[in-house]
Parts: structure tokens; sequence; C-alpha cells
């Protein structure tokens, strides 16, 4: 794939960018460990500056950044603001929390004294995806910075002026130049750079695919990797739910992103006392969200990021209706264009993509199933396991629910979401690690034993 910025919601290929050569990724990589000499030895107080003056900048020129996030993946102006502002927080939330998530801890022992001191590992490789350009580069970066690491980043190829928009921040905030640097390369020239001993750990949020190649690499090389990958969230309706708070927080969580949100609400198993009723508000609610240009205010979900994304959906969705899913809700792949018309299926089959894998755009898929131990059943019934979500007015049923599904977090009687405070990331094939809260900053250090005879 070239680095090239397409505007999807036009198809226009506005920006073609030159690959840095081998030669170039070296210089960078030397600089940056040379960087990271000088950065480990600086204070948690100077680290804290520096990172709140980021959060100054995301925050006064969220438009600007904004723009070029919808410019290059096509969410909405508005959400793409809302993501750029976002990212300010967990800036300013590691520039806060840092020096106690990261202090000495005493240790009672068999010696005088012991402790655990959390040094930083040296520079991180950060592989990300497009679809929250700016989100899942900060959520590396902040903690990883303030933990007095440095890093590097692979940014998917559709979004080139963001990831040098990254860098463009972090070097006006006044961080040492070289302590993060984007290297403009393609996938084929990740390899290389895991092998290279300048680099210490890699982190990689994306597909399943990508995330078991780079874990492959780096377990060769006995290099430390967090992997965010896919997850097919499961969203559990029981009979006692708040049917219209449920269907509003469904179609908002599937929607999110036009869909295309690791985290967002992707199989909906309702039970079947109250499925008609639910559906037939989230249909509702589907059909009235409005579509367009993403600049303008108006419009409730874009284009996904890039055309054979939206093909790909569509080929999935056909193949899952061949073999045997209900179209609940009519929609689809509008040819020759990144856009995709909201869907609904219902009851997959085992074997088809819509039950054993993830669809990453706006296609909802409904079970119906008997009841509460039925319901549980399906969730757990995938590879992934990332998320996911239980309504009921139960608030003890609801937490029940929530230890027995397999998955990194889940949320009862709301939409699934990051925040710093809390940890991220998922178990099974959606990857393994953590990120954000103190856990996050600690995937990315020694976490030394200091022992005193
Ligand atoms: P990928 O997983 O291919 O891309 C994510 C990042 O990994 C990009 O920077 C990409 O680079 C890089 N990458 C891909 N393959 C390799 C490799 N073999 N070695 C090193 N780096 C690699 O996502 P796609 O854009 O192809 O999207 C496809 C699917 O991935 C989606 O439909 C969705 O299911 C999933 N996905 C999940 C995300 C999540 O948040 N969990 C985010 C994005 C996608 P490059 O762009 O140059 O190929």
């Amino acid at each position: 794939m070239a680095i090239q910025t397409i505007n999807p919601a036009t198809n226009e290929v506005i920006k073609t960018f030159e690959e840095h050569t081998s030669d170039q990724v070296q210089q960078k990589l030397k600089a940056a460990d040379e960087a990271f000499q000088q950065w480990k030895n600086t204070g948690f107080e100077e680290r804290a500056r520096l990172m709140n003056r980021c959060a100054d900048i995301l925050e006064e020129e969220a438009e600007k950044y904004g723009r070029i996030i919808t410019l290059e993946m096509g969410k909405p102006l508005k959400d793409a603001i809302s993501e750029v502002q976002k990212c300010a927080k967990v800036c300013r939330y590691y520039a806060e929390h840092a020096a106690e998530f990261l202090k000495d801890e005493e240790v009672e022992s068999g010696a005088s004294r012991s402790l655990i001191a959390y040094q930083p590992l040296g520079v991180v490789l950060a592989v990300m995806p497009w679809n929250f350009p700016f989100w899942q580069v900060f959520r590396f970066l902040a903690p990883a910075l303030m933990a007095g690491n440095a890093g590097v980043l692979k940014h998917a190829s559709n979004v080139p002026q963001c990831a040098l928009a990254i860098e463009e921040i972090i070097h006006k905030a006044g961080f040492p130049k070289d302590v993060f640097h984007t290297l403009l390369i393609g996938s084929k020239a990740v390899d290389a750079i895991i092998e290279n001993t300048i680099v210490k750990a890699v982190t990689l949020t994306g597909s399943e695919g990508a995330g078991s190649k780079v874990a492959e690499k780096a377990g060769s090389e006995i290099k430390k990797t967090v992997l965010e990958l896919g997850g097919s969230d499961p969203f559990i309706i029981l009979e006692d739910a708040d049917l219209e708070a449920a269907a509003t927080t469904a179609v908002k969580s599937r929607m999110v992103n036009t869909g295309q949100s690791c985290i967002a609400a992707k199989r909906f198993i309702v039970v079947e006392g109250i499925a008609d009723a639910f559906l037939k508000r989230m249909k509702e609610k589907m059909q009235t969200l409005r579509t367009g240009d993403p600049l303008t205010e108006d419009c409730d979900y874009g284009p996904m990021a890039r055309q054979d994304l939206a093909e790909e959906l569509e080929q999935q969705v056909q193949e899952s209706i061949r073999k045997g899913a209900k179209v609940v809700l009519e929609g689809g792949h509008e040819k020759g264009s990144a856009y995709f018309k909201p869907m609904i299926i219902q009851d997959p089959k085992p074997g088809s993509p819509a039950y054993e894998g993830e669809l990453f755009g706006p296609v909802a898929i409904a079970f119906v199933v008997k009841d509460e131990a039925e319901a549980i059943k399906i969730a757990n019934d995938h590879k992934y396991g990332l998320a996911g979500t239980v309504f009921t007015s139960d608030q003890e049923r609801g937490l029940r629910v929530a230890r027995q599904v397999e998955t990194g977090a889940m949320f009862v009687n709301a939409m699934v979401a990051s925040t710093p405070e809390m940890p991220f990331g998922g178990i099974k094939k959606s990857g393994y690690g953590r990120e954000l809260s103190y856990i996050g900053i600690r995937e990315f250090t020694n976490q030394k034993s200091i022992w005193v005879g």
C-alpha cells in the first residue's frame, strides 16, 4: 500500500509521500536511542511540564488536527475534534500520575531492604491503525514518554499526515527532538526495525493478522509486545433491561466511528421475550442516522476509512447471508465509494464471517436467545475477547453476567469506552497486555527487584 492521503469521502488522492529509506530509518533510530540516554535521567516534574504543554497544544489546536483526521480517514469532524481533546486528557492524566505509578515499591522480605523499581526500557516501536489515528498513538505515547522511554511510530499507510502532525506536536511541546519520531514506512519495513537492537519492545493495535506477524518477529528477537487486536464485542440485553436506554446505547456503540472500532458492540444478544421490541427500536434508530460530508455538522456517520474496507465488509455480509443469516435492516456498500449504509442481520450460522469473525463497519449482528445462560454461551462462543456490555435493571445480576463473559472488560448498562483510569486490553485472540491506568504505564518498564542484604 502506498503511503498516501486519500480522502475517503471523495476518493480523491490528496498527497503521496516518499517512504523513508532504510538509512533514514537507521538514523532516526540511532537518534532516538541517543535521546533516550538523556531522557531517562530527567525528573518526573520536567516530563510532566512537557506533557502538559502537549495537552495544551492538543486542546488549542483541536480543530486543526481534527480536520486532518477527517480528511484522511473520514470520521465526522466533531468526532475527530473530540478524539484530539481526549488525547489531551490522557497526556494530563499521566503528567499528573506517572510519578506515583512508577515510584519505588518497598517490599517486606528477608532482606534488610528490598524494593521494586520501575525503569524505562529504551526505544519502543508503535505500529498503529487508522481508526483512531490520534488516540491510539497518544494512548501509547503519553505513558511511554512519562516512563522515560523513547518512541518511534509506524502509522497506518493511509494516515501519514496524522503521523507527521503527532511528531510536530511532540516537538512543539518542547520534548527533546529525537525522543519521538514518525517513520514513514510500509509494513514490509517493520521486521528490520524489530530486529534492530536499538528497539527494545513493540506495541501494536490493529488486526489479528498484523498482530500475529509482528509478535512472531518480536518473539524470535525476545522482545516484549503488547497487542490490542480485533473484537466482536457482545452486547447482552436481558428481559429486565430498560429497552429504550439499551437500544440507544446499542446504536451508538455499533455506529461509533462508522462501526470501525475494536470495542464497538458488534453482536447484540437479546432474550426472546423482548427481542422484537428491542430490534424494532434499534432498527428505527439506525434509520434516523444521517450521513454525507463528514466535514458538515449534521453528519452522524461518515464513509468508511477506505473503499477496500467497505468492499471487504460487503463480502463478509453477503457470505453470512448466503450461509443463513436473515436481513433485519437492508443496507450495504455503495459501489464506487467508501460509504456503507448501516445494516442489521440476524442469527448468522457458525462458520460464517458474521458468527466467527469481526465485521469492522456499520453492520449489527443480532442473536435471539432463550435466556441469560444461552446469552452468555453465545457471547463466549467467539475467538475474540475484548470487551462487552450487559443491560439489566438488576445491578447484581449485571455484575454476575459481567464476571462470566470472557473479555478484558465488561460494562453494565453502559457503552464500552476507554478511559485513562481503567486498564484496556483483551484476552483470547483480542491480544494481551494492557494500556492505560497504572498497569499500562508499567508494561514498558523494567520491573526491577533490588535487594539489600
Ligand atoms: P492492519 O492491521 O493491517 O493495520 C494496522 C497497522 O498494522 C498498520 O500500521 C499496518 O500498516 C500495520 N501492519 C499490517 N500488517 C503488518 C505486518 N505484517 N507487519 C507489520 N505491520 C503491519 O489493518 P487494516 O488497515 O488492513 O484493516 C483491516 C482490518 O483490521 C479491519 O477490518 C479490522 O478488522 C482490523 N483493525 C482493527 C483495529 C483495532 O482497533 N483493533 C484497527 C484497524 C483495523 P499498513 O497500513 O502500512 O499496512
